[in-house]
């Protein structure tokens, strides 16, 4: 198997899973619990906070534990609008499905969210975010890296506006933390959301990056678990799991971007007419979201699939539906053309021996797909 689909999950390394079997096994005990195995639980967690705080580059006590990405987006956004009284959001009209979603929910509830749109290269329109920020604007939510096209945002900038508004800002670093160099504390931003299984952890972990200055209000409300800023029993062993994978992410991702940009460079000798969306733009380097005219991504995909190499079509969210990416709509991307779209993302252990096979499948799928061959079964 080839895999190039790491901004939707990643394999899960030996190092957490390593991490993650004694508190699967013997150190089952309550993190809350005051005995001999609670603390054993307890310090394994505390460990991890100190784990993810140094990936994310800020005080351990700023970190809390969630279950994932989508589970963080939610607080920052639900909590920003109960601290504030405030009734409008200002998102993107690229984000992920979990502040996408959320915004069009709390719209039918009354709140008012304003999209701010990106040009051709997916870049956030900075004239229309300043007009967007009102006098009853509770958050500004955006995402650092998009995780279709891994166009970045320039989240300083923005956050340094925000600040001058009086304005909360919520980053989504989902996709960010892992690919780029992170210090929160030192950023303007008030609260991050992150993912464990994008950085080689397990899934149904993540973390809210909350900043000492800004204010929290609990979106799971039980136990006095997380410093009361979470409750429920804390699944110890993922977030054993996520400590131990944000420990062993690396600061250098110069290997994965060369593997990248081999790849687009022959990509665009091997198909002249070949689109890589976002590419004019600061990108994350691990993603590549091209579409080669006249040849439709599922069916791509699935021919890539029967020699096995695993990519997909958008997003994740997305593949299953027949619609369009909204992210390359926005762009400006035509709806037929956005069927074609195709997202190869890099990891860390993709080789160039990998890109040079998966070359040759393209050339191999997209002769057999003009010739309107059936795809070839393995
Ligand atoms: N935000 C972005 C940009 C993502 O890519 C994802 C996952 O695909 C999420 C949020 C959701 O994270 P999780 O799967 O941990 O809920």
């Amino acid at each position: 198997m080839i895999y190039l689909d790491h901004n939707a999950t990643t394999p899960l390394s030996e190092q957490a899973l390593d991490a993650m079997l004694p508190y699967l096994r013997e150190s089952f005990g309550n993190p809350s619990a005051i005995y001999a195995a609670g603390r054993v639980a307890q310090e394994g967690m505390a460990q991890a906070r100190e784990q993810v705080a140094g990936l994310l580059g800020c005080a351990a006590r700023h970190v809390v534990f969630t279950s994932g990405g989508t589970e963080s987006t939610n607080a920052a956004i639900r909590s920003a609008l109960e601290l504030s009284g405030k009734r409008h959001l200002v998102v993107s009209s690229v984000e992920h499905s979990a502040t996408r979603n959320l915004a069009e929910t709390l719209e039918r509830q009354g709140i008012g969210v304003t999209y701010v749109q990106v040009d051709s290269d997916g870049q956030l329109d900075l004239d229309q975010l300043q007009r967007s920020i009102r006098a009853d604007t509770a958050l500004v939510s955006l995402m650092w890296a998009n995780n279709e096209t891994g166009v970045l945002f320039p989240v300083e900038e923005i956050g340094a506006l925000c600040r001058e508004r009086g304005v909360l800002f919520h980053v989504d670093a989902v996709q960010a933390v892992g690919k780029l160099p992170v210090a929160l504390e030192a950023l303007p931003i008030d609260y991050a959301s992150v993912s464990a299984h994008k950085i080689y952890g397990p899934k149904g972990a993540g973390a809210l990056y909350v900043n000492r200055r800004s204010g929290f209000v609990p979106l799971l409300v039980g136990g006095g678990q997380e410093s009361g800023r979470r409750g429920g029993t804390e699944n110890v062993p993922a977030l054993v799991g996520f400590g131990a994978a944000a420990a062993q992410v690396s600061a250098d991702t110069g290997r994965v971007r060369e593997l990248r940009d081999e790849f687009e460079a022959e990509l665009e000798q091997a198909f002249p007419d070949a689109v890589i969306h976002g590419v004019n733009s600061a990108r994350l380097s691990n993603t590549s979201n091209f579409r080669l005219p006249g040849v439709e991504a599922e069916s791509l995909l699935l021919q890539l699939d029967n020699a096995g190499i695993c990519a997909s079509a958008g997003s994740a969210c997305t593949t299953g539906s027949l619609e369009p990416s909204h992210v390359l709509l926005a762009m400006g991307v035509k709806r037929a053309d956005a069927t074609s779209a195709v997202r190869f993302s890099f990891g860390r252990e993709n080789t160039r021996g990998e890109v040079q096979q998966v070359m040759e499948e393209l050339r191999q799928s997209v002769a057999r797909l003009k010739d309107g061959l059936p795809p070839l079964t393995s």
